[in-house]
């Protein structure tokens, strides 16, 4: 439930509502709005039995919130997020571009790669330490040797490190060095681990699942800010569908849609969401056109030689050529 107060209303009458929330057992989340000040209240609506808000001095209006997410819902929070994360934040006034190699494969390529995309303009380094692939057999990730690799490229570039965690173990090690976790698709609903990374306050990009429903996946994102951690950033990187012309189906309207239910930042994957090279640079531009707030990218010194993802990767010169070719769409987008 939200309770949303007189734009007039006095920052005395707002603390006599929050601490008759809190007087019942309840948490009161506040928004302060350009114009109005929110109140959210999440938890058994119950234990607010007797207590009529409606004509508290300084309300508005109540309002309930019928989804099952709260405290990433739109309508607990009106404005849009701006999460830091490093030296930098992510938000709508900004284009976020995370770049580098699927895996870690090792020290030079992951140093070339970090050159490579801060040179081109990305802030964010991507690269996979534990990588959770689909048979046992392939190549399943440096670990902590591979995160040392990317806190030396940090240390080197200034890049923001983001790498993916799978499970306890992993997050364990990892908070040690990255500036972002990333929870992968097909963790998505590892509900344990998500309440984990809420706990370990390290900010956190959650990428959608295979097959699930937006609505699934903010309640994902609720899992990790109910444990204390707002610092999220959602990733689009396709869904499953009959269709199989590309790797996964490129969902670009869950940007718009996860942006009307939810004040967090959203960014897209076209790598992973297509599975092909040539389709990257296209899917950007429409990435930054219908209002994402940055993208992922998989970009190798040798592809073709590439130890996981190598289809789906850029070259260096690809690269730098894409973030020549995206910047009046970012423009125009209004970001910086
Ligand atoms: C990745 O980004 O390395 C990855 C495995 O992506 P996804 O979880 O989207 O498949
Ligand atoms: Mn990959």
């Amino acid at each position: 439930m939200i309770i949303i107060m007189k734009p007039n209303a006095s920052g005395e009458a707002i603390s006599k509502v929050t601490k008759l929330i809190e007087s019942r057992g309840l948490q009161a989340h506040l928004s302060h709005g350009d114009e109005v000040t929110i109140v959210g209240v999440v938890g058994d609506k119950t234990k607010l039995g007797g207590i009529n808000f409606e004509v508290t001095e300084g309300v508005d209006r109540v309002v309930s919130v019928t989804e099952s997410y709260k405290l990433v819902n739109k309508k607990f929070h009106p404005e849009d997020s701006v999460i830091p994360v490093g030296n930098t934040t992510i938000g709508p006034k900004t284009f976020t571009v995370m770049a580098g190699p699927c895996a870690v494969e090792n020290r030079e390529m992951l140093l070339a790669s970090a050159e490579t995309v801060k040179k081109a303009g990305a802030t964010f380094l991507r690269g996979g330490a534990y990588k959770p692939r689909t048979s046992p057999y392939s190549f399943q990730g440096l670990e902590e040797e591979g995160l040392k690799y990317m806190k030396e490229a940090r240390d080197a570039t200034g890049l923001n490190i983001i790498s993916e965690v799978t499970s306890l173990r992993a997050l364990e090690t990892a908070v040690k060095y990255v500036d972002m976790l990333q929870i992968g698709a097909r963790n998505m609903q590892n509900f344990e681990l998500l309440k984990e990374v809420g706990r370990s306050g390290v900010p956190v990009l959650l990428k959608r699942g295979l097959a699930a429903t937006v609505e699934e996946w903010l309640n994902a994102a609720e899992y990790i800010i109910s444990e204390g951690n707002p610092n999220i950033v959602l990733c689009e990187r396709g869904i499953r569908t009959y269709e199989r012309s590309t790797r996964n189906t490129l969902d670009l309207s869950a940007v718009l849609t996860v942006k009307a239910k939810s004040h967090l930042p959203i960014i897209v994957d076209p790598s992973h969401a297509t599975g092909v090279r040539a389709y990257i640079e296209p899917l950007s531009k429409a990435a930054a056109a219908v209002g994402a707030d940055g993208i992922m990218v998989e970009v190798h010194p040798c592809p073709s030689c590439a130890m996981s993802d190598g289809p789906q990767s850029l070259t260096f010169e690809q690269f730098e050529t894409m973030m020549q070719h995206l910047k009046p769409y970012v423009e125009l987008a209004g970001r910086a």
